[in-house]
């Protein structure tokens, strides 16, 4: 293919219009390419003639050359654009250069992400470093290749090129700004504010200022890259340590090493000349100094392939942005370097995390435990809790500081203030290491040196620094060397920088400048103020940018002010010795003939320098002992002003340099971290594998992330148990992050009062009441400050379970082992609850680690329920109250149960309480909310699902009642408990009608069985008893207890038969037929007839005291009697009664009226018309705000019979398909029903409705014991039923021997009425009479909490009367008993 280049000259103004690449020619104007077949921006940033005479070749893959001077005139050898090339490359544009995307698809624009979500961390690690700049970094690789588990934690975000900011708005998010606002004109302010994860952190201090980064990769993000070795005279001054001082070169193969990783080069020789290096150049030799000039080394990249770690890297672009952050992929910062190599060797990474103090870890375990605040999901909004309730991680080996100069001697401040045993020197001996900043503003040459984006290739910028004036040899005081280097602008600053040049004092104009040269200035500075700073004649673009480093006396110091850091530098400066040296950069600008100015921050702040290189803080000391020093020379930190050290912990940073360096410090840095872990590790075995890196995949998995673990059997089992959790959560967030899905999150803080007793045990709103007053009593506070997040949004709203991840702190000082760290708790959103019908839960679940190691659960619900219907006051107190429990963890075997909510209430209680979230703390929360996605698009269309979610869940409960009826389910749904009957019989009553008696055979081998005889209620079958739907029914219960069970369906229970206008009085012959078979069949043991025990629940009830009271049924066939609810003397409730009276005319007749003989309590969405319209009216039904549902047929059922339950003692399943339980009424039923009930007495059949509950007819019951139980909230009939009961008993037969306990119990004793029952003698008869409390009236038996609450009483009742006084029931170890333990029935 033809390279056509035709020879049109056009003039700077046309370049500025071309569209195509310009190609500059010889004479400095442009050549503009006409034919486009020669441009490929994909492969080639500028085109190449293809042979030095610039003739045109066939083929893009031959070499090329490009002659148009100033450098560029040389052979490209073939192939310098493949990925793996080292050959030195030409320099590229940033569009072409840039690390954008390292995924394949464009669109996406991912970059790798080698830190962790908090979420992943684990609770403990050998080695933890903190910060990630170059002593972090060297810690972090090099105990990571030795084999260590290492945790590093860092403040800053992981940014990788293409990420960092490049104009002046995006910068600006990225300042924090903290310490002491000193202008001299001010009084001093403590200040700190902006992000303060932020890149640039600029620290006032009184006296000079810093800047440092924060970021994974610490300085080196932004750093100008140069690397130079510190001089001998330097490190052999006194205030180093003999160790170093007195052996010249010992540092030398550390620098190597660092020079292996980071790969410092000059800048190439046959690349574009660089103006400002030219400057430079011309300047030193002004300054007599030529021999002094070179280029310096720095770590930069000019070409393109994989660095020393592995990572594929570009050449620079020469953008000069390097102090904004590089995006053209060519700077070896640690980022790249160190960190990847870290990564690659499995150590785990975690941002946004401020590390704040360091205490040993408590005696029962080796160590330290760093505590930090996580800057994450949004924390900050919470500025108490933020630094207040800290995180931690173990080191269990060794923690090292690498948190910069300013950082380090920040947390050991903090940590001795914390207790940690510390040389005084902490905070001392700091330097800026001798920092001058300075500008050669519009000087004759054009500098070139305002950073951008886009460079145009044929005017590059350069990297920020390339040359050096080094004077620092020769001088009789070393103090007296300094280094002068040039420097760029970055974009972001470039736009202010004339006027703070101008506008600000300090500048020194040129003198003995002629008219000409005067006229020629302003024209340049009037080109920069209209055509901006790169307009390369401008004043701007003729501005040299001037580095000095030098020697100042080490004297500043940091410390704590409102426990923030404050540098003071007062008297620092070694004034004169700064003095002279800005007279030699004056000399060197008025040589060129520019303006010499000040660093404007200088002149703002009033004489006050800005440090981009703190040192010290942590220095090393001279003689070994904390009386000069903060560490020793490996780094190590004395315990004290001695020799001792604390063992293993280590700082690796610049905090331990003890005096100005009088270079750039990073490659004493690194050289010395280096040092200091090679040291520790040949002190503790360790090997340091040397093997290279392959390629690195960083999208990918590290190549070597398994540990040697030498912890012993427990830890190992912990550790398996971390990993599958930590495995869990990692697969999730990975999913989410390569599915590119949104999700939410926002953070909460909740504070109350936790009682610590083991004996808290019942899970209910009393206990939870009772134990949050006893603790606030007792100042036993509590809070948590806990972070949720779903990664993926589909998860928290379409997943039944709406399940997102928890992670934070939870204190509560009286419990040990506090504060606890939390980790990859779950946090369920609305999750239903299956215990409660109608109820939705937020619940949180966790394990939670002490600091002493202590592992324990939390599990929190709080419960959204029909009591929040109508009334936002009572849906604010539930969605902020949180019941809590907390305990011992069970070994996770033990843990899986059918409702994940329930899991948490499993093993032994050590605290119970109440939390709640304070307006103060909502609003802070509500700023948290944070969608997460990678377009604003989808993280609008996240905060859309959430809250879409929320509001409708929020609603669906708050307006229950208006809400669209509940109508039977199509499925059978959690029908967990099938209880068929061994045998069912089909009896026969002696009126020839046929029903139902089924039979389970005992389930206890242990006990002898004994016949129980268990009759339901009107309208039901034998499914109350052996209901499906709760874990353990009665039948299931009693069966244990050595008893055959017989359940009769009798003809007014859910049977067709029961429509041929049957009553309680007509049901007792079915019963009778029942006593019949079972005395017939199941006799006992010396085959005669048995009394039977028999359990009788309300219309049951009813109809078995008709029987015995008119003689049908013979008391002497009843070995004793438990009557629910009701026995002989029904008596409506109040609303039952309002029902029956308030109406004009009886409302059976009325509905006989309107829709017919039978009223169904099923019903469904075809019915019909007149029954849906019936059903909507139900809803109208007063009630208790709690007892609200808008299940039809539970509605139904009420207006029957009344509320048959207190909603929360049924389950989920039951309420969802009551209609599956319940059958109907004949109207001929109802009516006698309402006349009993009214009547308080039970009655024969009409017309005569004759009373049965005479006295004589009451004689025939003496003999038999009685228990009658009624549930306190009972809805249907009035607890004044079983009580007339009761009184009508006592008064026949009188109190007996053995009454008077406090159960309110009568008795009568012997056979006085010749009944023929002398059951009762040898069981003492007794009359009891029990009111249950929390209960209405099926849940006695329905209940998901009957198993405990009711059954028991009773089977002691039956035992007591069926096998005598002294019976005791011994539990077996079985089913039941293994559901106990595991919790399975705790709800
Ligand atoms: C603009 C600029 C240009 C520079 N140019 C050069 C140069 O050309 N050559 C040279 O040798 N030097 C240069 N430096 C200085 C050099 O980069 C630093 O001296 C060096 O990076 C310091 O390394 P460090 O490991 O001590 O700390 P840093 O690199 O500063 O790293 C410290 C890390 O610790 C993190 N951190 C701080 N506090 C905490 C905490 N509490 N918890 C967790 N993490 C924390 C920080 O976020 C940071 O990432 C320059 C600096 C700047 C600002």
């Amino acid at each position: 293919m033809p390279s056509v280049i035709s020879d049109v000259t056009v003039t700077a103004a046309d370049a500025a219009s071309v569209v195509g690449p310009e190609v500059p020619s010889k004479n400095g104007r442009f050549r503009k390419l006409t034919n486009s077949a020669t441009w490929h921006p994909g492969t080639h940033d500028h085109p190449r003639s293809s042979s030095p005479s610039g003739s045109s070749t066939d083929s893009m893959n031959q070499s090329f050359n490009v002659n148009v001077g100033d450098g560029w005139d040389r052979p490209i050898p073939n192939g310098v654009f493949g990925a793996y090339e080292t050959e030195a490359g030409g320099p590229r544009s940033r569009a072409y250069a840039r690390i954008q995307t390292w995924g394949d698809d464009p669109k996406t624009a991912q970059f790798p992400r080698i830190s962790k979500s908090v979420e992943l961390m684990r609770h403990s690690y050998d080695c933890v470093v903190i910060g990630s700049g170059y002593g972090g970094g060297v810690a972090a690789s090099r105990m990571a290749r030795a084999g260590e588990s290492v945790c590093l934690l860092e403040r800053g975000k992981e940014r990788w090129p293409g990420e960092y900011p490049e104009d002046t708005g995006d910068a600006m998010k990225q300042v924090h700004y903290s310490g002491e606002f000193t202008p001299r004109w001010l009084p001093g302010k403590v200040v700190d504010g902006g992000d303060p994860t932020g890149m640039f952190h600029l620290i006032f201090g009184n006296g000079q200022s810093a800047v440092v980064c924060n970021g994974l990769g610490g300085t080196s993000l932004i750093n100008a890259n140069v690397y130079l070795e510190a001089d001998d005279e330097t490190l052999q001054q006194e205030a180093w340590p003999k160790e170093i001082r007195d052996r010249k070169g010992c540092l030398k193969r550390y620098y190597e090493k660092a020079a292996e990783v980071l790969e410092p080069e000059t800048y190439p020789e046959d690349w574009p000349k660089l103006p400002k290096l030219e400057l430079l150049k011309k300047q030193a030799a002004c300054l007599s100094m030529e021999d002094k000039f070179r280029r310096v080394r720095q770590t930069t990249r000019f070409r393109n392939g994989p660095n020393s770690c592995g990572v594929e890297m570009s050449p620079s672009a020469l953008t000069g942005q390097d102090c904004t952050g590089l995006n053209d992929g060519s700077k070896n910062t640690t980022l790249v370097t160190y960190l990847a190599d870290a990564w690659n060797w499995g150590t785990d990474m975690f941002c946004e995390v401020e590390v704040r103090y360091i205490a040993k870890a408590p005696s029962n375990q080796p160590g330290y435990i760093v505590y930090f605040a996580w800057h994450g999901r949004n924390r900050g909004h919470f500025k108490a809790n933020l630094h207040g309730d800290l995180m931690w991680v173990h080191a269990r080996k060794a923690v090292f500081l690498g948190a910069g100069a300013i950082g380090t001697t920040e947390i050991l401040l903090r940590s001795r203030d914390m207790g940690l045993e510390l040389s005084d020197k902490v905070g001392q001996n700091m330097s800026g290491n001798g920092d001058i900043f300075s500008f050669g503003y519009n000087v004759d040459d054009e500098v070139n040196s305002m950073g951008r984006p886009f460079p145009s290739p044929y005017h590059p910028i350069g990297p920020c620094i390339t040359g050096i004036i080094d004077n620092r040899e020769g001088h009789d005081n070393p103090l007296d060397g300094y280094v002068i280097e040039e420097g760029t602008v970055p974009a972001a600053l470039a736009p202010f920088l004339q006027a703070m040049l101008e506008l600000l004092p300090g500048s020194i104009e040129p003198t003995g400048e002629g008219l000409v040269d005067k006229l020629k200035a302003n024209l340049a500075r009037v080109g920069s103020a209209v055509l901006g700073p790169y307009f390369r004649k401008g004043a701007i673009g003729k501005t040299q940018v001037y580095l000095i480093m030098s020697h100042d006396t080490n004297q500043a110091y940091l410390s704590l002010k409102n426990d923030k850091p404050v540098l003071e530098f007062i008297g620092v400066g070694r004034s004169d010795h700064v003095g002279y040296l800005k007279q030699v950069l004056e000399k060197a600008t008025k040589a060129v003939g520019g303006t010499f100015v000040r660093n404007p921050f200088d002149a703002l702040m009033g004489e006050q320098q800005v440090t981009v290189h703190p040192i010290g803080g942590a220095c090393m000391a001279r003689d070994g002992t904390g009386s000069t020093g903060v560490t020793n020379h490996q780094g190590q930190v004395f315990t004290g002003s001695g020799t001792e050290v604390h063992s293993g912990l280590i700082v690796t940073d610049a905090a331990v340099i003890p005096t100005a360096l009088g270079a750039n410090p990073l490659a004493t840095i690194t050289a010395l971290a280096e040092r200091s872990v090679d040291l520790y590790a040949k002190e503790n075995g360790l090997e340091i594998k040397t093997t290279k890196n392959e390629t690195l995949d960083l999208f990918g998995s590290p190549q070597h992330s398994h540990h040697r673990s030498n912890r012993g059997w427990k830890d190992r089992v912990e550790d398996t148990q971390e990993n599958a959790k930590i495995i869990s959560a990692h697969t999730t967030i990975e999913t989410a992050r390569r599915m590119n899905d949104a999700g939410f999150g926002f953070t909460e803080v909740m504070s109350g009062y936790i009682h610590r007793d083991r004996g808290l045990k019942r899970d209910n709103i009393d206990t939870y009441e009772l134990a949050a007053r006893t603790a606030k009593s007792l100042s036993e506070t509590a809070r948590f400050f806990l972070s949720v997040q779903s990664f993926n949004i589909r998860s928290i709203v379409h997943d039944p379970n709406h399940k997102a991840l928890l992670t934070g702190t939870f204190v509560c000082p009286t419990i040990e082992g506090s504060p606890f760290m939390v980790q990859r708790g779950d946090f369920n959103l609305f999750l239903l609850d299956r215990k409660a019908p109608g109820t939705r839960n937020l619940t949180y679940d966790f394990d939670m680690r002490g600091i002493n190691g202590r592992k324990l659960h939390f599990h929190g619900y709080k419960v959204v329920d029909s009591s929040v219907a109508l009334s936002p006051a009572q849906f604010w107190r539930s969605t902020t109250t949180l019941y809590v429990t907390i305990t011992e963890p069970l070994p996770e075997s033990l843990r899986r149960c059918a409702d994940a909510d329930e899991c948490g209430l499993l093993g032994d209680i050590v605290a119970r309480g109440i939390m709640r979230i304070r307006p103060e703390d909502f609003v802070s929360e509500a700023m948290t909310l944070t969608p997460t996605g990678s377009s604003l698009l989808q993280k609008a269309i996240s905060a859309g699902n959430f809250l879409t979610f929320f509001t409708r869940k929020s609603l669906s409960l708050l307006l229950s009642p208006l809400t669209p009826l509940q109508y039977p389910s199509q499925t059978y749904t959690g029908f967990v408990n099938n209880t068929p009957p061994t045998t069912t019989y089909k009896i026969k009553a002696r009126d020839g009608v046929v029903t139902s008696l089924h039979m389970w055979e005992p389930e206890n081998p242990m006990i002898e069985p004994k016949n129980l005889f268990m009759v339901p209620g009107a309208s039901v079958d034998h499914q109350i008893f052996a209901l499906p739907t709760i874990r353990y029914n009665a039948v299931n219960y009693f069966r244990r207890a050595g008893y055959r069970i017989f359940v009769p369906v009798h003809r007014i229970g859910m049977l067709m038969v029961a429509q041929d206008d049957w009553t309680t009085f007509d049901a007792r012959l079915d019963l009778k037929a029942c006593l019949e078979k079972i005395r017939g069949d199941f006799p006992g043991s010396d085959g005669e007839p048995e009394p039977t025990y028999i359990i009788a629940h309300c219309m049951g009830s009813v109809a078995l005291s008709t029987g015995l009271l008119d003689g049908t049924i013979p008391g002497s066939w009843v070995k004793g009697l438990t009557c629910s609810q009701v026995f002989m003397n029904p008596i409506w409730n109040t609303m039952n009664m309002i029902k029956i009276m308030a109406l004009p005319i009886p409302a059976d007749r009325l509905y006989r009226l309107v829709a017919g003989d039978w009223f169904s309590f099923s019903t469904g969405k075809n019915d019909s018309l007149l029954q849906k319209a019936f059903n909507e009216l139900l809803r109208l039904m007063p009630d208790e705000r709690k007892e609200l549902c808008n299940n039809a047929s539970c509605h139904r059922c009420t207006l029957a019979l009344g509320r048959c339950w207190n909603h929360r003692n049924l389950n989920e399943a039951t309420h969802r398909q009551i209609d599956r339980f319940f059958g109907g009424a004949s109207m001929t039923l109802m009516h006698l029903l309402m006349k009993q009930g009214v009547a308080g007495g039970v009655m024969g059949n009409g017309p005569l409705f004759e009373r049965l509950d005479t006295l004589d007819n009451i004689r025939r019951l003496k003999g038999i014991p009685i228990m009658l139980f009624v549930g306190r909230d009972n809805a249907v009939l009035s607890p004044e039923s079983t009580e007339r009961t009761y009184e009508i008993l006592m008064d026949a037969f009188g109190m007996g021997k053995g009454g008077g306990d406090n159960m309110t119990v009568a008795g009568a004793s012997g056979d006085a009425a010749g009944t023929g029952n002398t059951a009762g003698k040898s069981a003492g008869i007794r009359y009891h009479r029990r009111v249950v409390p929390g209960y209405g009236h099926l849940d006695c038996w329905m209940g998901r909490n009957a198993w405990k609450d009711v059954y028991p009483f009773v089977r002691e009742e039956v035992d007591r009367v069926v096998r005598g006084e002294k019976y005791h029931f011994h539990e077996p170890n079985d089913h039941f008993k293994r559901l106990v333990d595991s919790g399975k029935l705790l709800y």
